[in-house]
């Protein structure tokens, strides 16, 4: 404790969240604890106030108050402070250990580098965590919603995210090609010309941790597979060794409770033990079928960074879309939940957006505090919403006789639901 704050105010009620065991992922949890929220850019201002509109609501049926220190990043924090990453922010973040955000615009090609990236890599919020799984009477493009029951485990320091890349025309870029093709013997492989050129971390460190994430997930939530997800055919000492080491973890630290796909038929006819978490892997390509074709077969998925970016929005599509899809980032002893989508800056200050996805992040956001009776009302006053046909725009457009609501309007009819629920 004890960061000094430059613009924001932290709240003079409420308890901060303290530290009890970083390594074993411990904090206590007061019942008023103050937690840091970024709206966010373009339809964060949106989102950002009417989750915490239901997210108050469900704290205060359940005996609880949340304690909100409102900080700022993207166009906010230029605002306030003509930074994109105010310190007091990162600050806020790290010191109060349980955050939630919403989005914040990138620009693409030129410009600054995303400001998610940097904040899940500054706190090192290595883990990003994106549950699929389908509300009653949100329509879907499948026939079989109710089988999208998935939880993405999306590594989220390294990979081509991690920002090593080079400009083309730049000095740097020409000194990589220099010596990936005189030192290292590729002097074939870049084409003459202008070229940009990016490096793809994958280390035994990062993958291991996230791989222990899910893992443990998958035990603690009885779910019954791990799934590593890789494109170690073609990128094998990146992707591919990603695989290995997620069943070097397997074999090595889980004893009975964990058994490969392999040894299931190699012992045991495929039938597994009771109650073991069975680890396999997929082709990244492959899989984005199977998550179409073969959705209730799997569980929970493991991956680098940019295959948790696609395969989470292709399994969100089937629940929903991006309006729907909840995420939440984790690191030792801190969680930073954040919706899946972006900040579609042609709605932004509309009203008009589906809130869900940044209040089921909320829900996360609850569930890592402990305070699953909170969570699950959550969910259920949202569910009973769309399923009563009162829906935002996107979800309008595909229900029959649905009754269109503005976010802020949705946000009081779900906060409704949860009074009636509690
Ligand atoms: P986006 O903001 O997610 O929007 C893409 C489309 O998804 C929207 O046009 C809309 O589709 C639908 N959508 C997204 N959020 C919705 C909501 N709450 N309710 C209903 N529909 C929703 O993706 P983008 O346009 O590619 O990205 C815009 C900016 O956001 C970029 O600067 C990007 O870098 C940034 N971004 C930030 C994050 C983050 O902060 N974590 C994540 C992703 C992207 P329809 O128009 O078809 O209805």
């Amino acid at each position: 404790m004890g960061y000094e704050y430059d613009k924001v105010e932290v709240p003079s009620d409420g308890t901060p969240i303290e530290v009890v065991d970083e390594d074993a992922d411990e904090l206590d949890i007061p019942d008023d604890p103050i937690i840091p929220i970024i709206h966010g850019d373009g339809i964060g201002q949106d989102v950002g106030p009417a989750a915490q509109q239901v997210l108050d609501a469900a704290a205060a049926a359940t005996g609880r108050e949340i304690n909100w220190m409102r900080v700022f990043a993207g166009e906010s924090g230029r605002e306030q402070y003509d930074e994109n990453l105010p310190e007091d922010t990162v600050n806020a973040i790290d010191e109060f250990r349980v955050a939630i955000k919403g989005p914040l615009t990138t620009p693409v090609g030129a410009g600054f580098r995303s400001l998610n990236v940097a904040l899940r890599q500054t706190l090192d919020f290595y883990s990003n965590v994106r549950p699929t799984y389908h509300l009653d009477g949100v329509p879907s493009p499948v026939s079989n919603p109710g089988q999208m029951d998935m939880v993405t485990f999306r590594e989220n320091t390294e990979d081509v995210y991690a920002g090593i890349e080079w400009e083309e025309g730049t000095e740097e870029v020409e000194q990589v090609r220099e010596f990936v093709e005189d030192e290292m013997g590729f002097d074939q492989t870049i084409h003459d010309g202008p070229v940009g050129i990016g490096v793809k971390p994958i280390s035994e460190f990062g993958s291991k941790r996230l791989i222990r994430k899910a893992i443990d997930y998958a035990l603690e939530n009885d779910r019954d597979s791990v799934t590593l997800v890789h494109k170690g055919n073609i990128m094998k000492f990146t992707e591919g060794q990603f695989a290995d080491w997620g069943y070097e973890v397997a074999e090595e630290e889980y004893g009975d409770e964990v058994i490969t796909e392999d040894t299931l038929w190699e012992e045991r006819d495929g039938e597994p033990p009771e109650d073991a978490v069975v680890v396999n892997d997929r082709i990244a390509d492959n899989m984005l079928q199977q998550v179409l074709t073969r959705t209730d077969q799997y569980d929970v998925l493991a991956t680098m960074n940019l295959n948790g970016d696609y395969i989470s929005d292709a399994c969100g599509a089937q629940i929903g879309g991006l309006g729907i899809a909840p995420g939440a980032n984790f690191g030792d002893a801190r969680c930073l939940a954040e919706p899946v989508h972006g900040s579609a800056p042609k709605y932004a200050g509309q009203d008009k957006v589906n809130p869900t996805a940044m209040i089921l992040s909320g829900r996360l956001m609850l569930e890592y505090m402990g305070w699953d009776d909170a969570g699950q009302l959550v969910r259920d006053a949202v569910e009973e919403t769309i399923s009563a046909g009162k829906v935002t725009y996107d979800l309008e457009r595909q229900i029959e006789g649905g009754e269109k609501l503005a976010t802020s309007e949705f946000a009081e009819a779900v906060v409704d639901n949860v009074h009636d629920l509690a």
